[in-house]
């Protein structure tokens, strides 16, 4: 069986009792939605715990509507604030970094959404699968970091990790009832983003409100230029590596603008499955909370005349470098994901305050991946120190 990662074909029990869900990063963009989810299945899922870094008054809300067991704030100087509020409705309120890792362990929680963004995802992701709880993933940072330390420990304690971005959803669904078949390769769809089409003379002075706009997703704002540089679509491939268990060489990319073939996979007969939609988040978070259960619900569906044309493009490697620089990074191996992802958060946030171009932001990270000092096979520690080295030349980029 080549299908080397943690997405076994286990079957999980039917759910009886409501699946008890701790979601990571509740107040952004997969966090909202996931809780629409949630309160639109109430005999499927309840919410554990609710997560968030600066946003209290959101999380406070959210808590009041939904009565989990507990809140973690990220911002420690919120604590006070929420207790107050909480801590009469009986809702636990912790805060900080530690208290996000220590709470996966709580005996209620059968599933962590991680659905914050970048870097920060790592620790409580590798602390959920320490407990032993399944991870429904939204947060690809963590296996762009370090794909082999999170999909290892996946896989020694038997814990399965279920896709939420939307292209490995669509794989993972073309994959059930085929996860004994060898993949030959994957192509992963990109809408392109809002500059498809742009050569580098236009793009030298595009403001992130233009970045920002994109066409077909309503995202957070990393993501979201990620999408407008094509760098998002670089993660994408590093994550599908570590969650399918395959080599570069397997991985494509076609531009699809439409953005309803959401990725295809192709079997070693030739024979190719993709899966269709409207592009709406909300079903690959259902899917990889409920698996192996399709929930009924009422989103819009998808209708062809609608669409008489999909049309697919190479993508445009030359002037969105980043696509290139992820590939090159991913072949590289070692803690260069690690480095290329610590740079681009960087770049990302140096972009949104205008302290550096659009185009610049390739240019930084391909030289902080230059001079960076490379690590084959790192530790746990050696990721975190790659990726404090790679932020502190990127800011003094
Ligand atoms: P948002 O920026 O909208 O939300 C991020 C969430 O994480 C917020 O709840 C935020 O809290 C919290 N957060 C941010 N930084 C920290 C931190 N340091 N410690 C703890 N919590 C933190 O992001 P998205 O929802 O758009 O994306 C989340 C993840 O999902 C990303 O990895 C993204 O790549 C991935 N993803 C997103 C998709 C989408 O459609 N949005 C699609 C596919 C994947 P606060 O509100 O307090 O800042």
């Amino acid at each position: 069986m080549s299908f080397r990662f943690c997405l076994s074909p286990r079957i999980p029990l039917h759910m009886k009792a409501p699946r008890g869900i701790a979601i990571l990063g509740s107040t952004g963009s997969i966090g909202r939605q996931a809780l629409e989810v949630i309160q639109a299945n109430p005999e499927s899922f309840r919410v554990e715990v609710l997560t968030a870094n600066r946003n209290w008054e959101e999380l406070c809300q959210q808590a009041i509507a939904f009565n989990p067991n507990a809140v973690v704030i990220g911002d420690e100087s919120h604590y006070n604030e929420l207790k107050d509020i909480l801590w009469p409705l009986g809702i636990k309120v912790f805060a900080g970094e530690e208290a996000l890792c220590s709470i996966m362990d709580m005996e209620g929680v059968d599933m962590v959404l991680t659905a914050l963004v970048g870097y920060a995802g790592l620790k409580p992701t590798l602390a959920a699968l320490r407990c032993g709880k399944p991870i429904a993933l939204a947060n690809k940072e963590t296996l762009v970091v370090a794909g082999d330390l999170v999909t290892g420990l996946a896989k020694e304690s038997g814990i399965n990790i279920y896709p939420v971005d939307s292209e490995h959803s669509a794989i993972f669904q073309c994959l059930a009832g085929e996860f004994h078949n060898p993949i030959e390769k994957i192509v992963l769809t990109a809408s392109g983003g809002p500059f498809r089409g742009k050569k580098r003379d236009d793009l030298a002075t595009v403001l992130p409100e233009q970045a920002l706009k994109h066409p077909n997703w309503s995202m957070g704002a990393k993501i979201t230029i990620d999408s407008a540089s094509l760098m998002n679509k670089g993660l994408e491939v590093i994550e599908a590596k570590w969650l399918f268990g395959l080599e570069s060489s397997q991985i494509e990319v076609v531009v699809h603008p439409q953005s309803i073939i959401h990725s295809l996979v192709q079997f070693e007969d030739g024979s190719m499955k993709a899966q269709l939609g409207l592009p709406d988040m909300k079903l690959p978070i259902q899917y990889a909370l409920g698996y192996p259960n399709r929930l009924a619900n009422d989103f819009p569906r998808f209708n062809f005349l609608d669409y008489p044309t999909l049309s697919f493009e190479q993508p445009d490697m030359e002037t969105f470098r980043n696509l290139r620089l992820a590939f090159d990074a991913l072949q590289k191996g070692g803690n260069m994901p690690c480095v290329l992802n610590a740079a681009n958060e960087v770049a990302v946030d140096r972009f949104l305050k205008g302290s550096i171009g659009f185009l610049a932001m390739s240019d930084m990270i391909s030289d902080v991946m230059q001079s960076v000092p490379f690590e084959g096979s790192p530790s746990l520690e050696n990721y975190m120190a790659s990726d404090a080295e790679a932020r502190r030349r990127a800011e003094e980029w």
